[in-house]
């Protein structure tokens, strides 16, 4: 059985927690992030069996390695409840998360075909089945509040997952000037009997460590103990965010395999367009159980804390925060990065380097640990204004239309592959549609400016000749449910309003 403890538990006898425990509890007690004791392998008989599975059954399978706790036809059954036709337009593609083919060299996983239009919904779609189950499993009788910190992306699909969800309840904080309109439009009229959204003064990082310092304080949790509840997190902080996503990196691999771009065994390059570096660990986490990757591109945005850390060996977040058009990626504190320093590097260090990040802003790591990750991973990033080149060459020359996560992404491989010359075969993570940031995009293919979004859209729509996903287009005449804005040190006391 594979067990979960803390990258910061330093004890030679450290303390170990089953699956269902680790998505119960979200962050461990001394603030460090849970990871899987091993992990497990991907053998040769059983990538042969991923090969001629549907995406739900690939879900089933590869979870089943790591919540080896849960029951496997709960988990089945969890799968395909969340991949089912109704939650994801599976566009004629036959599964929630389509390869497609870009140029000779990339080709796509577009995680975008969920109730919100970006890739949360691939874990957020799952995990609070995982987490109905694991509050079976262990005998809860309290209720979950979940609590996410969010930079536009997470908050909504977090939303859709746990909405009227029994047991559970969800709280959504969101930096009042940090997100898109539509990302905001599409929270404040979530509906649910179960939900609350807030918008808070500050960044993204204002909020997230508003979020992390909840839970963090023992207080706090005995105020909800008293009130009959407990704090979970939907956060990519959480592993039961993680564990979904690295399923897709596999069924793309199988994918790539069974439409001849590749063969059994050859290694492929994945980039992904960053921000708490959760859907790159997740990536990284497919290698670890076998799937030949050459190497991981960490594509960022002007808020390019992660590009140099990779060059220097130094992390440092006091920096200057950019608001840029690819909003989810303005984070300057890579939460999950602390997943690949304990992979790397182990607790004490780890434990050394988050201390260091919290009382200087700051760390630097040994120059043997840098070596280490400069074998598996390369940095790049892309101003504004070439991103918004981006998505017009992208278009011109393949006709293909990215959004602006994704065009960061893209664009940052064409750096790698022209700086290089590594002609590998690329699978690049394409994580929202393009019209969940259609001013932006709009803007970079030159069309009229508006600042009606579904009028944007609806533009967009007839130059391209793409179709709105639904779920976008039908926040517009949804009524405005939440429109409350806290002082970040208000957020300690919102889950205990109204109780
Ligand atoms: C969240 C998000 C990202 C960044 O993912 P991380 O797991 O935080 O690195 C990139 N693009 C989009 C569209 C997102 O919503």
């Amino acid at each position: 059985m594979i067990y979960y403890r803390s990258t910061r538990d330093t004890a030679s006898e450290y303390r170990r927690i089953t699956s269902a425990e680790a998505i119960k509890k979200g962050l461990a007690d001394d603030g460090g992030l849970y990871v899987p004791e091993r992990y497990p392998r991907i053998s040769d008989k059983a990538f042969a069996s991923l090969l001629k599975m549907n995406y739900t059954d690939r879900a089933a399978y590869i979870l089943s390695m790591f919540l080896e706790d849960y029951d496997k036809k709960s988990i089945a059954a969890a799968a395909r409840e969340a991949y089912s036709e109704n939650n994801f337009d599976y566009a004629g593609s036959g599964g929630p998360a389509p390869v497609v083919s870009l140029s000779d060299t990339v080709s796509l996983i577009e995680l975008w075909h969920g109730p919100t239009s970006a890739f949360k919904d691939m874990a957020l779609q799952i995990m609070p089945r995982l987490l109905s189950l694991a509050l079976g499993m262990t005998g809860e009788k309290r209720t979950a509040h979940i609590l996410v910190a969010t930079s536009g992306d997470t908050g909504k699909a977090a939303l859709e997952g746990y909405r009227d969800v029994n047991g559970i309840r969800i709280t959504v904080f969101y930096p009042v000037d940090g997100v898109s309109r539509m990302q905001k439009l599409q929270m404040q009229t979530t509906e649910g009997s179960n939900v609350n959204v807030i918008a808070v003064r500050g960044n993204f990082d204002d909020t997230q460590n508003g979020v992390k310092a909840i839970f963090s304080s023992r207080e706090l949790a005995e105020k909800a103990e008293n009130n009959g509840f407990f704090f979970g997190s939907a956060n990519s902080i959480n592993w039961g965010r993680l564990a979904p996503q690295i399923v897709y990196y596999i069924s793309a691999y199988c994918d790539l395999v069974n439409s001849g771009k590749i063969t059994r065994g050859d290694k492929v390059n994945i980039c992904v367009p960053t921000g708490n570096f959760g859907n790159i660990f997740a990536a990284y986490i497919a290698k670890l159980m076998g799937l030949p990757v050459n190497r991981f591109i960490v594509a960022s945005n002007s808020n390019n804390v992660l590009t140099d850390f990779i060059s220097t060996g130094i992390y440092d977040r006091t920096r200057e925060f950019r608001k840029t058009i690819s909003p989810s990626m303005d984070i300057l504190i890579s939460s999950n990065l602390e997943r690949l320093l304990f992979t790397l590097g182990g607790s004490s260090l780890t434990r050394e380097l988050m201390e260091s990040l919290k009382l200087e802003g700051k760390y630097r790591v040994p120059d043997l640990l840098l070596k280490e990750l400069r074998e598996d991973f390369s940095g790049y990033y892309m101003t504004e204004a070439e991103t918004m080149e981006c998505i017009k060459d992208t278009f011109c020359k393949y006709g293909y239309l990215s959004d602006t996560h994704t065009a960061v992404g893209i664009g940052c491989a064409e750096k790698y592959i022209q700086e290089t010359g590594d002609r590998t075969p690329m699978l690049l993570a394409s994580t929202a549609s393009p019209f969940k940031f259609a001013p932006a995009v709009s803007e970079s293919l030159g069309l009229e400016k508006t600042e009606d979004d579904l009028l944007c859209m609806k533009r967009l729509s007839e130059f391209t000749g793409m179709k709105i996903p639904v779920p976008l287009c039908s926040v517009f005449g949804k009524e405005i449910r939440f429109k409350n804005t806290i002082k970040a040190e208000e957020m300690p006391e919102i889950p205990f309003r109204n109780i």
